[in-house]
């Protein structure tokens, strides 16, 4: 499906059933910023505690962190970001479109390599049973064809990024002959360095304002508290610092609903290690990482590492962990080994000592970090759009129907369970208001009266219930009531004091954390 498609669909559903609007909607939104509603909020909650959990829960050296988001300017001067945090952006002169000029080129790559896996495909359903897929990669003419090209931009790609060599980004758009999806043309400007961060003032008065920033990533805030951490906590080596919090970047392509917003929100963990050991940390960090996703329980395929080429000026080894969207395989986080870059500026700007004694070996040196970075706001896009789901069904009637299911694991389900008395007299209604009152200490609960029961589903299917319960006229006298599973869409009738059980063997963040 088209990128715009899957856009399209998630955004229509995510706002009729609550999960995210956009800003200020009421006068015409504002580009790239979303709200979260009530649905939303609950799903982001529960995403940002299984992840705080999987850090400083599970680990006995991991401690948390919330800094503010202003913060000294000179911090940014230190970190590189204000002379380094720049995209390159053109544009085409007539759709008036802004694009990043990188992900122009990325995208010409994506389309060869999507080229030769369709002679791939070619050639296996050509040759059948007799197929040798390493064979046709490195013989077919055609293959071996659009490899070298792709190759060939590859390199010149790597090498005008490193150098930021903005004419020669230019010359690969248009020798490449890369036109703008809007306008069909290539007519494009010259490419020119953007800043992403975005400034305001501080201070009362003209004279005694200072500009600051508005963070763009939330490390800087663990770094610049690494010796009150390290002191106060009386930290030893290695040991990390996890921190959630909102980030700022004035993005130039701003079309990717959640993908990539103006304001979001981050999850990060920097970890401080004894230099030459940082590889070891940063290789046992991939692994850590990668399980956190796949105990979510999507397709294990869909997952894939990422390797820098180009790695940022403070980086020694960089990965992305990638996730197929139904748009394509794209990052939802990095893991870096930042080395002593941040500190050893930080200790360079601020004229302050940032260091670190290790008392088992009567050295002092300054801390190398590993860190893991991975957008909040990223993370939930991946998980419902990797949960949405159409499904054909048979409705009570025999009829051919339709459901809309979020097939959410069950733990980040923003309402854990439903309560439908089947009919609004007789008692029902009371009764399902006594379970929840029972069950809502322990779980999201949701009452609903309105509507035939299968339209009840149906709401209940859309937000991503695990569990919807009916009270009925035997419940009256025998105290059970059916239950009813999301996914399965079928139905058991259990006895009132055993549904607390049920639930939680499923629904509780401890069965995820468990996986890890
Ligand atoms: P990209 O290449 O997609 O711009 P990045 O490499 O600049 O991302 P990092 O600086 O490594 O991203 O940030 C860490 C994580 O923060 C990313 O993996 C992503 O999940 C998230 N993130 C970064 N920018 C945005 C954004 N504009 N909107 C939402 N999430 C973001």
């Amino acid at each position: 499906m088209a990128q715009e498609d899957v856009f399209k669909k998630l955004t229509a559903h995510c706002k009729e059933y609550g999960f995210i609007f956009p800003s200020s909607e009421i006068y015409d939104g504002l580009g790239a910023v979303y709200d979260y509603g009530q649905y939303g909020v609950e799903l982001k909650n529960n995403i940002r505690k299984y992840w705080w959990d999987s850090m400083v829960l599970l680990n006995e050296n991991i401690v948390g962190l919330d800094s503010a988001i202003f913060m000294h300017p000179i911090i940014w001067k230190a970190s590189g970001h204000v002379d380094a945090f720049n995209d390159p952006l053109i544009d085409n002169k007539d759709s008036k479109k802004r694009y990043r000029a990188d992900m122009l080129i990325e995208d010409q790559m994506a389309k060869y390599e999507a080229k030769i896996e369709k002679e791939v495909e070619k050639g296996r359903a050509r040759f059948g049973s007799q197929f040798n897929e390493e064979q046709f990669r490195t013989t077919n003419p055609r293959v071996l064809a659009v490899a070298e090209k792709l190759e060939n931009l590859h390199h010149r790609f790597v090498k005008a990024m490193n150098d930021m060599d903005l004419p020669a980004i230019r010359q690969i758009i248009l020798d490449e002959e890369i036109v703008c999806p809007i306008s069909g043309s290539r007519n494009w400007t010259d490419v020119r360095q953007f800043n992403l961060m975005f400034s305001t003032d501080m201070g009362s008065t003209a004279e005694s304002a200072s500009k600051i920033y508005l963070r763009p990533e939330t490390a800087q805030g663990i770094f610049v508290n690494y010796l009150n951490v390290q002191k106060s906590g009386r930290m030893k080596i290695p040991f990390g610092i996890a921190q959630v919090g909102k980030a700022f970047r004035n993005e130039i392509v701003a079309r990717q609903f959640l993908f990539r917003m103006r304001e979001f929100e981050q999850m990060e963990m920097q970890y401080f290690v004894t230099p030459g050991t940082e590889l070891e940390w940063f290789d046992h960090w991939k692994t850590v990482r990668m399980k956190w996703f796949r105990a979510l329980g999507f397709p294990e395929e869909n997952y894939r590492f990422h390797d820098h080429e180009k790695l940022a000026h403070y980086a020694n080894a960089a990965t992305d962990i990638e996730y197929k969207f139904p748009f394509g395989f794209k990052e939802v986080e990095g893991i870096h080994s930042r080395t002593d870059f941040d500190l050893a500026s930080h200790q360079k700007f601020s004229g302050k000592k940032i260091q670190y004694f290790d008392p088992d070996t009567n050295q002092t040196f300054i801390p190398y970090v590993v860190e893991t970075s991975i957008g909040l706001d990223r993370m939930f896009l991946h998980v419902l759009s990797s949960a949405y789901d159409e499904e054909k069904i048979t409705n009570a009637n025999g009829e051919e129907d339709e459901r809309v299911v979020l097939r959410l694991p069950a733990a980040l389900a923003p309402v854990k369970l439903a309560v439908f008395p089947l009919v609004r007299k007789d008692g029902l209604s009371e009764k399902a208001r006594a379970i929840i009152d029972e069950l809502k200490y322990d779980f999201n609960c949701q009452y609903e009266e309105k509507d035939s029961i299968g339209r009840r589903y149906r709401r209940q299917d859309a937000i991503g219930t695990p569990y919807c319960i009916t009270v009925d006229h035997q419940t009256m006298s025998d105290d059970t009531v059916t239950i009813r599973y999301r996914d399965t869409m079928k139905q058991d009738r259990v006895s009132i004091p055993h549904l607390r059980d049920i639930i939680k063997e499923k629904v509780d963040l401890s069965m995820l954390l468990k996986k890890l």
